[in-house]
């Protein structure tokens, strides 16, 4: 059984959590559960893929000291259109934008710099992972899929020297040919859905993820019955196929 986690921000006013209630929420996970990197490898006991969306500056901030000192590995799935290679504005002007304003305003490095990227790769706790070139919604009829897909891993490559297994779909939007396309140049990919896993086969070709924004608590998402409704949820996935 594998779990994966999806996460925005934290301290943003749209998907996002109290930083006090993540940081428990990030210490109840590595007492009770192992982190992984995505691999088809044997799978350690109770594993955990955390995603994180986007790259918005507020990860590299406050998300990423938080994973360190628990020691987690998490995945961060990137949009290469916003990024920029590194910045000069200060801390105030790059977290005071809202969550729906932070796109557009990606010339005031609202998301994580590739130097950010960098440092936060080499440190082995962050794995950086494509989200599409520019977070288009791959079913509108003017998404040009082969390029969100591959330019983007092609960037991210390049800037990073690293090798991009992974692709996390913008709004969680996907169909079979979309999907077909996507394992042409990655060997993982994830969705949004609330439902467990097997392994990083996930379920008919696509990992989903429970959302972890809005925590209420640091484990209630992980309660008996919540884990129930995710298996379930699952199994209904697998038998009707999508
Ligand atoms: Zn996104």
């Amino acid at each position: 059984m594998l779990i994966s986690m999806m996460y925005h921000h934290v301290e943003s006013d749209r998907c996002s959590n109290e930083l006090a209630i993540f940081e428990q929420h990030l210490a109840y996970i590595s007492q009770n559960f192992t982190s992984v990197f995505p691999t088809f490898e044997q799978l350690p006991n109770k594993p955990i893929c955390l995603v994180f969306d986007d790259g918005y500056y507020d990860f590299y901030k406050f998300i990423y000291p938080l994973l360190k000192k628990y020691d987690l590995k998490a995945l961060l799935a990137v949009t290469p259109k916003y990024i920029l290679d590194d910045t000069d504005k200060d801390d105030i002007t790059r977290l005071r934008f809202e969550h729906n304003d932070l796109f557009k305003e990606y010339k005031n490095a609202t998301f994580c710099t590739y130097k950010e990227l960098q440092e936060m790769q080499e440190s082995g706790n962050i794995q950086i992972v494509s989200h599409s070139y520019s977070h288009k919604n791959l079913l509108e009829d003017d998404a040009n899929v082969e390029e969100e897909l591959l330019k983007s891993k092609e960037l991210i490559e390049k800037k990073l020297g690293n090798s991009v297994e992974s692709f996390v779909y913008p709004f969680g939007k996907y169909d079979q040919k979309v999907l077909d396309e996507t394992m042409k140049y990655y060997k993982y990919s994830f969705r949004i859905g609330n439902a467990i896993n097997k392994d990083f086969h996930g379920i008919n070709g696509v990992i989903y993820r429970i959302d972890g924004d809005f925590l209420t608590t640091p484990d209630a998402i992980f309660s008996f019955s919540n884990m129930f409704k995710f298996r379930l949820k699952a199994l209904t996935k697998k038998i009707t196929g999508n």
